[in-house]
């Protein structure tokens, strides 16, 4: 990426900027593009609620652009305040800015730059009998990896593994679906083997699903041992040679004439299903 790093003796301080073609409007725009994200190690955030979320998280909010007609909204200035004291460079630009860096039509007040941040595989264990873990095998499409996400922090998942070569978290379409869940749940990177051989060192069942299945999923059992969901790719669906090492291949019925359900919403069936004992209305 030939534009300038992130300066870090530029953190905690406030710059205004007038033009587009500002060294760090190109640098933010850059990390649209995955190799620049790759690259770089951090990633675009749209929205004043994606940054606090990162900022409750305690994730490391970089730079904070802020379209400067709305710096005045409270909600707004007390972000840039909140971020400015948490080190952030805070850059107030103009309103097309935002619109420029992350190519929206109607782009949001804030975008912010964060520093990536992936679990190691082992940092999930040891895991208990009421622990669950997600594994999504070469997911291709950001709002099902984003979906899939929010929906495991909502049901308190241990950790959401991505196997293989899957779309990267990081991107802008991925982040914004993940609606804040990014900064809940440990993201872990691995391949088929580090998981099976984690599965084992855990005593966990790992539980693929199939739509050759020969086990409805309502009948598995999910009380007595942690338990490792493991999902298939949208479109050629779980390998022969994973779902062979899987302890249990589960089914959601079907009864009309859908080939599948969307790899999204069979997973948030399985999460909750495996889950259902441990959740319960306050
Ligand atoms: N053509 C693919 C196939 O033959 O497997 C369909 C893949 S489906 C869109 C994506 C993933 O969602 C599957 O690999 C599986 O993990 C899950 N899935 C979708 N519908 C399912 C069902 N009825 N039962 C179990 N898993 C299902």
């Amino acid at each position: 990426m030939s534009e300038p790093k992130i300066n870090e003796n530029r953190r905690g301080l406030i710059k205004d900027i007038t033009s587009l073609a500002n060294p760090d409007i190109k640098a933010a725009k850059a990390l649209t593009l995955k190799k620049n994200r790759v690259a770089e190690k951090r990633f675009l955030a749209e929205g004043a609620k994606l940054a606090i979320d990162a900022l409750d998280a305690g994730w490391d909010v970089e730079t904070l652009f802020v379209a400067r007609n709305m710096m005045d909204e409270p909600h707004v200035s007390k972000l840039a305040m909140r971020a400015v004291n948490a080190g952030a460079l805070l850059l107030k630009v103009p309103e097309k800015a935002i619109a420029n860096i992350t190519r929206r039509d109607n782009p949001q007040a804030v975008v912010s730059i964060i520093k990536e941040r992936l679990s190691a595989l082992d940092t999930l264990g040891p895991l208990a009998a009421s622990d669950t873990i997600i594994a999504l095998d070469r997911v291709r499409d950001p709002g099902n990896l984003g979906t899939i996400i929010r929906t495991a922090d909502a049901a308190g998942i241990k950790g959401v593994v991505l196997v293989g070569d899957c779309v990267d978290v990081f991107s802008l379409e991925t982040v914004r679906a993940t609606m804040g869940s990014l900064f809940a749940v440990p993201i872990v990177k691995a391949t088929p083997e580090a998981l099976f051989a984690f599965a084992k060192t855990n005593n966990a069942q790992i539980i693929g699903t199939h739509l050759a299945g020969a086990k409805d999923y309502r009948a598995l059992g999910y009380k007595t041992k942690s338990t490792i969901i493991l999902m298939g790719n949208e479109q050629s669906g779980l390998p022969d040679a994973l779902a062979a090492q899987c302890h249990e291949l589960a089914l959601i019925p079907q009864m009309g004439k859908a080939d599948s359900l969307n790899l999204a919403v069979a997973s948030a069936l399985m999460i909750y299903e495996a889950r259902r004992h441990l959740l319960a209305v306050a």
